[in-house]
């Protein structure tokens, strides 16, 4: 039997009970352990260089929840309702992102992975919707879901298997100016950006979305995902 394949997943740094650890939800380990792969969990601390050459060992990358991106990195000033940011996290990320994209690996970013990845390829960022982009829409609610309308004929929509979706959303950032090389493949009813692939379906998997289907009972986007791995 082949063995299962093993995916890089980010873990940050986290103060907790007064100790810094490198934390992953286990949210992350189950789905992925579910869709048939072996994460691999990647201190988001480590040097750029360093996170980079953790790929060599993996078929995948997935980038997950936390932090604000520094908005230097798309080259805007702090807004006042800018959250927490760790710039070391950031470099790391992006060196990871440069590294899966120069291997050809797919990506599953979620939540802060559809920002720092819409950074990484030369988007920008909302700091705060509320304040930047008020709407009808809670897109910051720890416990409720909204609807998502997803784009026919997208990777997305052919991983889901729908058009329209109820996502979970804790986010207070979403993406302004959509990277070059990336579209919009799912929005909110207010427009928000929810999900975003490669423009060219030529590319390497690549699937990008603003909720947590980790913490939803969805599996598809976990089992594409692995499709794409294997
Ligand atoms: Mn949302």
């Amino acid at each position: 039997m082949k063995p299962a394949p093993a995916v890089a997943v980010t873990a940050p740094r986290r103060l907790v009970e007064g100790r810094e650890r490198v934390t992953l939800n286990t949210a992350y380990v189950r789905a992925l352990e579910g869709a048939g792969l072996v994460p691999l969990a990647v201190p988001t601390m480590l040097a750029a260089d360093r996170a980079g050459a953790a790929l060599a060992a993996v078929r995948g990358l997935v980038l997950t929840g936390g932090e604000d991106v520094a908005p230097a990195r798309y080259g805007a000033a702090p807004h006042p309702r800018l959250g927490d940011v760790d710039p070391v996290r950031d470099a790391a990320e992006l060196a990871l992102i440069a590294a899966a994209r120069a291997r050809g690996l797919p990506i599953l970013a979620i939540c802060r992975g559809i920002q720092i990845l819409n950074v990484a390829l030369g988007g920008t960022l909302y700091q705060d919707l509320d304040s930047e982009r008020p709407g009808p829409v809670p897109h910051n609610d720890e416990t409720g879901r909204h609807p998502v309308h997803v784009e026919a004929g997208s990777l997305l929509e052919r991983t889901l298997g729908t058009r329209s979706a109820s996502v979970n959303s804790r986010h207070h950032q979403a993406i302004r100016d959509l990277a070059p090389g990336l579209k919009a493949v799912a929005w909110a009813d207010d427009g928000i950006i929810e999900g975003a692939e490669p423009s060219d379906a030529k590319e390497p998997w690549m699937v990008a979305v603003q909720w947590h289907p980790e913490d939803l009972t969805e599996r598809a986007l976990f089992d594409g995902f692995a499709r794409a791995v294997a």
